[in-house]
This record gives C-alpha cells, sequence and structure tokens, in this order.
C-alpha cells in the first residue's frame, strides 16, 4: 500500500511538474519524513526504482571495432597487394599478406581492449557520493543508491546526484551549464513556479548533474537515474574522453609521415630494381610490398596506448587515479608540486594541545581523538569550572561545530571537519558534550565554515531562553570582530597586541590556530548572516591544535627534491604555524613564508619573481593558488597543484597537472583535475611522478625498440636491390619476421618497471621532442647493426656454398636473433643490461623472448612453413652462428650504451 500510494503519487505528478508543487506537497507526495526516508523504505524504492545510475554511453560493438583495425594505411596498402598478387597467381604471398592483415587486426584489436578495460575499471572508481539524511541521521552514501523521496543535503562543490525540488535552502546557487548551457550560477530558492516555466527559472528545483558553485541546501529526490532531465537528454558527463595524448598524437603523425616516406621509397626501389638492376616487374613488386610492410610501424599506436593503459592501472593500484590520460606524459615533467598541508602533508589527526586565555595558558594531555587526558597550567591539572572564560571556550568550541564523535569497536573516530573533531574531544576532556550542551543551548542558525572567510558561527539559545552567537575560526579574523575579552576578573577591553603575541607563539610551535569567541545577542533580522560577524564580540579564547606531518610525506618531499622538484606548501592555516610544520617537512626551512595577503598586494610581475623562491604560502586562499600556478607558469616550470573546494577548481584546471584530493575533495574539484588522490596522500603525487616517469621511458624504450628492428629488415631488403644481390628474404619471409615478431616482443616493454634511479634525475625538459638527434643516431646505428648481422651471414653464407633455402633461413632467423637480444637492450636507453637484472628483471620480455623461439623452430624445421615459406633445415652449427649474429647486436649496443656512458654524453642526451 505504501509503494503503491507511492507510484500513485508518480503517476499524477510526472516529472515535468515537480517545481510547480511546493515543498511540503512533494515531501507528502513522495512520503518523506521530516528525518528522511527510513532505511528499509530506501531499500525497498531502491529495488522498485533501480539504481540512480545513467545508463553508460553506447560503445561500438566488438564487430565494428575489429572492423575499424583495418582503417589503417599500412593495411590497405597490404590488401592492395594482396588483390595484386591473387591477380599475378602468386597465391602463397596472397595468403601470408592476408593472414597478416587479420593478425595485425586481431593484435589492434586485443590490445585496444586491454587499454580499454583498464580504463573502464579506473573510472569506476569516481563513483560520485551524496549526503543524504535517512532516520534521522546524515550519511554519506554512493549517489547510486539514493531514491526518489530521499532527502538530499547539498553543500558547495557538490554535483547534484539526482533531481531535487528543494526545501530549504541558504544561498545556494547552481551553474546548471551541464543542462542549460548558461554558465553563470543561478540563485536558488524554495518557490513553486508555473508549470512552463523553462528548466533555467525553475529555482526551487536542483537537477541531477548540474554543479552547487556556492551555499547548502536540502532537497527531496524526485527522479533518479535515467528518469532526471539529464538521463532524458541522456548525455554523459566527465569521465576519460579519449586515449589519444599529445606524445601518442604526435607518434601517430610521426607514423604517418613514416608511412608515405617509406611508401615513397618503396616506389623508389622499385623503379630502381625493375629499371636499372632489371629485376622482373612481378619480383620486385613482391618484395616492394615487403619492405612497405616490414619499415611501417604499424604497431606504433597501439602498443604506445597500452603502455599508458597499463601505467595508469598501476597509478590507480597506489591510489593515484588518472582521470585525464595527457597527465601521465605531464607527470613525468613536473618541476614544481604545490601541495596543500592540511590532511595531505599533515595526518589530519588534530589534538588540541594548548589553549591561551586572557592571563592563563593551559595545557591539554593525551594524544589522537580518545578524550582522556587532563588540562592543566604548568603540570599542575585544574578545574575547568574555576576559570570562566576557558569553560565558556569549551563550550563555544562544542557548539559551533558539525562534527561527531563516535566510539566504534573501541576506537574514537570523527565524522566531518577533524578540526571540529579536536574541539569536541577537547569537551569531553572537560565534561561537555555536545549532546547535553545540544539540549540546554539549542542551535538555531548556523553560518558553516568556508576557507575564503576562514570562520564558522552558530546561533544559539541558553537555558534560558537567551540568544548567543559563537564563531570560531583564525586568530586575524576574529580579532577583528572583537571589542572585549573575557579574564578571570570578568569583561576587560580587548588587548589585541597581547593576542596577536599569543598567536605567533603558539604557532611558531607548529600548532594550528582556532580562536573563539562569543557575543550575546540575536542575528539582526531574525536568519544569521555575514553581517552578524561583524563587530561587537568578546574574545574568550586561542586553541592551538597539533597535526603533526605524515611520515611518508617527509619521505616523499626527500624524494622530489632529489629528483630535482621543488615542493611548495600552500595552507588557509597561520604563516608561523606553516613554516614551522614545512621545517619538519623540509620545505621552505630557513625561508621566508608570504601571506595571502601579500601575494594579493604583488603584481604578476613581482609574484613571477618571488615565486619560486618561496616555497610556504600561508593564510593562502584559492586565488591566490590560481595566480600563483599562472606565475610559476610564466617563469617556465611545468606545475602540479592540489585542491579540493569547489574554488580550486580554476586552478586545478590551469596547472599542468591539478590533483584533487579524494577523501575531503568536492566533485568540483575532482572534476577539473586530471588526477584524483584516492588517500589524499601528498606521498601518492610522488609516486605518480614516479610511474609517470616510467611510463614516458618506457615509450621512448619501445620506440628505440621498434624503428631499428624495422629498419633493420628494411635496409637488408635495400641493400641487396641497391648492390644487385641475391635477396636475402622473401617477401612472405619478410612479412613473418614483422608478423612475429615487433608486435609480441616489442608489447614486453610496456610491462617494463620503473628504474632504480628514475628519481634520482632532472625533470624532463618539458617540450622536449621525442625524437631528438641521439634518437635518430640510435635508431640509424641498430638499424645498420641488424642489416650487418643478417646481411653479412648471408652473403658469408653463399659464399661458402650453402643452398639459397638454407642462407635466407639463417638470414631470417639472424633478423629475429637480433630483435630478441635487442630487447632486452631496449630495457634501458643508457644503463648497462649485462647483468642478473638487466637480462631477467622484466617477466615479460622473456616470456616474448620464449614465445618466439618455437615460432621460429616450427618456421624453420616444419614441412608446412618450408613450404608456404621456402624455408630450410639448419644444422646446430648453422643455429649457433645465428645466435652469435644476434649476440653482436646485444654486444655492440652495449658497448655504444657504455661509450655514451663514459663520455658523459648519456647525462647530458637524457637531459639531467
Ligand atoms: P588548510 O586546509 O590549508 O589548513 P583551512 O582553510 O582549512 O586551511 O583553514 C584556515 C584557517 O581557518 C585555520 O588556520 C583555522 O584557523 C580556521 N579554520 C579551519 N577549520 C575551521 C573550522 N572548521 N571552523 C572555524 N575555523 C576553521
Ligand atoms: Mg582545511
Amino acid at each position: 500500500m505504501h509503494d503503491d500510494a507511492l507510484a500513485a503519487a508518480r503517476t499524477e505528478a510526472p516529472s515535468h511538474h515537480w517545481h510547480t508543487l511546493s515543498g511540503d506537497e512533494v515531501r507528502d507526495l513522495l512520503q518523506t519524513g521530516p528525518y528522511g526516508l527510513s532505511e528499509a523504505a530506501a531499500r525497498s524504492r531502491l529495488a522498485r526504482y533501480g539504481p540512480n545510475r545513467l545508463a553508460p554511453p553506447k560503445r561500438r560493438g566488438a564487430l565494428l571495432r575489429l572492423l575499424a583495425q583495418f582503417h589503417n594505411i599500412l593495411l590497405y596498402v597490404m590488401m592492395a597487394a594482396a588483390l595484386i598478387t591473387a591477380l599475378l597467381g602468386h597465391w602463397v604471398d596472397t595468403g601470408v599478406l592476408l593472414a597478416a592483415v587479420v593478425i595485425n587486426a586481431i593484435i589492434g584489436f586485443i590490445q585496444e581492449g586491454r587499454a580499454e578495460a583498464a580504463l573502464d575499471a579506473i573510472r569506476g572508481m569516481l563513483s560520485p557520493h551524496a549526503m543524504v539524511i535517512r532516520d534521522g541521521h546524515r550519511r554519506e552514501i554512493d549517489a547510486a543508491d539514493l531514491v526518489p523521496g530521499d532527502l538530499v543535503a547539498l553543500a558547495s562543490g557538490d554535483r547534484v546526484p539526482a533531481d531535487l525540488r528543494l526545501v530549504s535552502v541558504r544561498e545556494l546557487r547552481v551553474e546548471e551549464a551541464a543542462l542549460t548551457g548558461e554558465s553563470l550560477p543561478v540563485e536558488k530558492d524554495t518557490v513553486a513556479v508555473a508549470a512552463d516555466a523553462p528548466l533555467g527559472d525553475r529555482g526551487g528545483m536542483a537537477y541531477s548533474g548540474t554543479l552547487v558553485v556556492h551555499g547548502q541546501a536540502t532537497g527531496i529526490v524526485v527522479a533518479t537515474g535515467s528518469a532526471t532531465e539529464l538521463g532524458r537528454i541522456d548525455e554523459m558527463l566527465s569521465g576519460i574522453r579519449s586515449l589519444a595524448t599529445p606524445l601518442i598524437r604526435q607518434i601517430d603523425r610521426f607514423g604517418r609521415v613514416l608511412a608515405l616516406a617509406i611508401t615513397g621509397m618503396a616506389a623508389a626501389t622499385f623503379i630502381i630494381g625493375t629499371l636499372w638492376r632489371g629485376h622482373a616487374p612481378a619480383e620486385m613488386f613482391m618484395m616492394v610490398v615487403a619492405l612497405a610492410a616490414s619499415a611501417i610501424p604499424e604497431g606504433l599506436p597501439a602498443i604506445m596506448t597500452v603502455t599508458l593503459a597499463l601505467g595508469v592501472q598501476r597509478m590507480a593500484r597506489r591510489n593515484a587515479i588518472i582521470r585525464h590520460l595527457p597527465a601521465v606524459e605531464t607527470l613525468g615533467s613536473v618541476t614544481v608540486i604545490c601541495s596543500d598541508k592540511t590532511g595531505t602533508l599533515t595526518r589530519n589527526e588534530m589534538t588540541v594541545q594548548r589553549i591561551a586565555c586572557a592571563g592563563h595558558v593551559f595545557d591539554v594531555g593525551g594524544i589522537g581523538y580518545a578524550p582522556v587526558g587532563d588540562i592543566g597550567i604548568d603540570g599542575r591539572v585544574v578545574d575547568t569550572a574555576r576559570y570562566p572564560a576557558l569553560a565558556l571556550a569549551i563550550r563555544a568550541g562544542v557548539l559551533c561545530n558539525d562534527a561527531r564523535l563516535r566510539r566504534e569497536d573501541g576506537v574514537w573516530r570523527v565524522e566531518g571537519d577533524p578540526t571540529e573533531g579536536a574541539l569536541l574531544v577537547l569537551g569531553e576532556k572537560a565534561g561537555f558534550t555536545r549532546d547535553a550542551g545540544k539540549s540546554a543551548w539549542p542551535r538555531v542558525d548556523t553560518i558553516p565554515f568556508e576557507s575564503e572567510h576562514r570562520f564558522m558561527a552558530t546561533h544559539h539559545r541558553d537555558a534560558d531562553g537567551e540568544p548567543w552567537i559563537f564563531v570560531k575560526g583564525a586568530p586575524e579574523r576574529i580579532l577583528d570582530i572583537c571589542a572585549s575579552q573575557l579574564g578571570h576578573d570578568g569583561e576587560r577591553a580587548l588587548d589585541a597586541d597581547a593576542w596577536r603575541r599569543a598567536a605567533t607563539h603558539l604557532a611558531a610551535q607548529g600548532l594550528r590556530l582556532l580562536t573563539l569567541a562569543c557575543r550575546r545577542a540575536a542575528p539582526a533580522d531574525g536568519a544569521l548572516g555575514l553581517a552578524d560577524v561583524e563587530h561587537g564580540y568578546m574574545l574568550l579564547a586561542i586553541v592551538g591544535i597539533i597535526d603533526p606531518p605524515r611520515e611518508e610525506a617527509i619521505e616523499a618531499v626527500a624524494d622530489c627534491h632529489r629528483a630535482g622538484i621543488r615542493v611548495k606548501m600552500i595552507t588557509g592555516d597561520h604563516a608561523e604555524t606553516a613554516r614551522a610544520i614545512g621545517a619538519q617537512l623540509a620545505i621552505g626551512a630557513g625561508r621566508p613564508a608570504l601571506t595571502g595577503a601579500e601575494v594579493a598586494l604583488m603584481d604578476d610581475a613581482e609574484l613571477r619573481r618571488v615565486a619560486m623562491e618561496v616555497d610556504v604560502f600561508a593564510r593562502a586562499s584559492p586565488e591566490h593558488k590560481l595566480r600563483l600556478v599562472q606565475a610559476l607558469q610564466d617563469d617556465g616550470q611545468v606545475v602540479a597543484m592540489t585542491g579540493d573546494g569547489v574554488n580550486d577548481a580554476p586552478a586545478l584546471k590551469c596547472a599542468d597537472v591539478g590533483v584533487a584530493m579524494g577523501l575531503k575533495g568536492t566533485e568540483a574539484a575532482k572534476e577539473a583535475a586530471d588526477m584524483v588522490l584516492a588517500d589524499d596522500n601528498f606521498a601518492t603525487i610522488a609516486t605518480a611522478v614516479r610511474e609517470g616517469r616510467a611510463v614516458y621511458d618506457n615509450l621512448k624504450k619501445f620506440i628505440l625498440f621498434m624503428l631499428p628492428t624495422n629498419g633493420g629488415e628494411a635496409l637488408v631488403v635495400i641493400a641487396a636491390i641497391l648492390f644487385e644481390l641475391t635477396l636475402p628474404l622473401t617477401p612472405a619471409q619478410v612479412l613473418w619476421i614483422n608478423m612475429v615478431t615487433s608486435s609480441t616482443l616489442g608489447l614486453a616493454l610496456a610491462f617494463e618497471p620503473a628504474e632504480r634511479n628514475i628519481m634520482a634525475r632532472r625533470p624532463r625538459p618539458p617540450g622536449q621532442p621525442l625524437l631528438t638527434g641521439f634518437f635518430v643516431w640510435r635508431v640509424a646505428m641498430v638499424s645498420v647493426l641488424m642489416m650487418s648481422g643478417a646481411l653479412g651471414l648471408f652473403l658469408w653464407e653463399l659464399d661458402r656454398g650453402t643452398g639459397i633455402e638454407a642462407a635466407r633461413t639463417m638470414a631470417v632467423n639472424a633478423v629475429v636473433a637480433a630483435e630478441m637480444f635487442y630487447l632486452l637492450n631496449s630495457r634501458s636507453i643508457f644503463a648497462p643490461v649485462a647483468n642478473r637484472a638487466g637480462l631477467t628483471g622484466n617477466r615479460a620480455a622473456l616470456l616474448a623472448i620464449a614465445a618466439c623461439i618455437p615460432l621460429q623452430l616450427a618456421f624453420t624445421h616444419t614441412a608446412t612453413m618450408q613450404q608456404i615459406f621456402g624455408s630450410a633445415d639448419l644444422s646446430p652449427l648453422e643455429w649457433l652462428k645465428v645466435f652469435c649474429a644476434g649476440l653482436l647486436v646485444f654486444v655492440v649496443a652495449e658497448l655504444e650504451k657504455f661509450a655514451l656512458r663514459r663520455s658523459g654524453l648519456a647525462a647530458r642526451v637524457a637531459g639531467g
């Protein structure tokens, strides 16, 4: 009956009518009580209406994706060639070509699927949350679990999780661009409007997918999932959009230019071969096709994408969730990390340690959230009741507070802001619990804490019904609005200088400061507004809260310094607190801190000058973050910036790598960020930088492997044609090499772990092109090396009178052996690999090599393969020669690295 009534109500009021009803009517229709739904009702509605989720965007089907793989210049060339060979009646070559085309497409298909699966898993990790009120309790749940009728609380920075009819609002402004295209935020209220009001004018509604940029509200869910307005326009928001990054696009372009150049070269070879050297056109045509097939690095983009995706997956396992793929590359060249302090560099487990009142400084014992510890003066325990300022300050701290202290399985936990949790623990230590306090001093109204204002205020009534306003906030902010102070001799005029000294003194010990004050008055116009916290307050106390640095952050900062990365701390805290904590982390030690106020006085040029000098920015607001990012970027730095609030979004977007907090960050910050820290931990940024460098390394290593292996094959053929030699590789054999080796062997480099000294290098210069002079040299050198091994062996064998089949088979095996050995060389660009770690450190490489061996044995010794490819059996001695040709490549490649290292060129080329 319950559900039936609900269903009836919903049919009576189709979704486009909710805005015409009052909040109370909606409440009645959806049977939402004053304390929200019950858990049981929510459960049954969830079963009925399904999860609050939009259907995922339609994917191309598997068949379509497979077909898309054929859309590739090289494959077109090969298919055209297959057609021509078929017309010429070269059926074996036609078959090999077609097999090569199909295998290439299948490999591309599998690799793309792998990359997408890796990214899909990560998309799921960023599921949005919603603050719901059920059975009178606020709880954070997965937005997918919301049901119609749920009472939802919104705060600035939230993505609205479902369509809501607002029932109470406080200065709520919502940006509805996702729905209406209008990017200016609109003011919300709770008023019902006419049925035909357009979406943008429905002030009493907050629609799913829009963004709260200011204020708070509560609302009742009226539609979820695909029933929402957003679901109706069927648009997916956020998430990782494409697999392409600047680097991949650069490589893609490079690959296409290369393909054209190679096609041109092949045409030239054809002309030279037929007209000048007098080869048969049909044979030359086949050769040229094989040449093109071997030289064009068709696997390049696919394997690059896999490398990136694997890197993204590794980062996610270590709590760094990449939202924007290019960030993986950018991370490797970051030169400055600007980090929040509280909770990122510090533990965010706060304990009040000191309370300065007029005339007395109290020490508080105990650490953590367990409410055990005494309050004393100079080691002597005191009775709080005998110090009225202290007692009122503790009461203010407990009342002007949105956190909750709970004991769970013997462990004390804080829900909400840890700074406020510390005050609740203090209250418990002194014998004040809020619940006792609440009944005596009910809260009437609130101005919640926002980093911009740096204070929070609440309006209460005491046991006699008298009004009180309590504020707590940063000392500078609160001192400004106080006229008096409470001491042991009652209310006196404010001695602002003495308080400032006390604040500086506490802050210098690394304590986070909160000042508590009160006023015995009601808000001027009933509701508590900013105008009510401008003057006339009585200062009670400054409390000093300890928030120690995270151990792992200290290490991570040291890692970053070694890696040539500057770490800057940006905090809303007091300058002295920031400096003291900074010193413990080795950030800005011995150097001055800059405050937001000072930053505000500087022009951009001035800020640019000092931005690199100063490492600690205190009392900073989001707009200072933005200016700082811009100043650092103007100075040529590559900047990673952290943030959590809605106002941090511009700075996160502007930074080269915007980093949002996964735990305490708002949806707005996460959506603006390139990377989300699942654990809010600074050390995770350092880990991500390390992985970013490793991914970039692997991309380079792969290119340095791929290009010479293709180049070597191509050179063998070109040299043979130019010098009028017997062709050492038949077209079919070239295709075989290409099919078997490049994709299998090269892929192993995507699994290459980070090099040991990767965080001892300087950041990669941004904008450094991938294909430097050094790359060209290395590619050319190894190409020639590969060619010499195979061609030399071939000619030598012919000279000794070996049959052409066996000689060719040796040439094929020599090329493949050289590639196997060179794969090991490629594990490191400069470091030696002729050692245990170098040879066995990458299991994927060993597996790939092991997989190629039986293929080559089959190629050489099975009758079928001999028939198709014209190969012949080899004797053990001949195999030994093949092995030596491969080994030669390995040795020379290692010698080149050695020479580079000895001459110091390696360090110069690496950019460090
Ligand atoms: P950060 O996150 O960088 O430490 P915040 O913006 O959280 O900076 O805090 C800045 C200052 O605002 C703090 O030093 C403190 O004085 C004050 N403050 C912090 N949290 C609260 C709160 N919940 N209520 C009132 N004041 C607060
Ligand atoms: Mg904070």
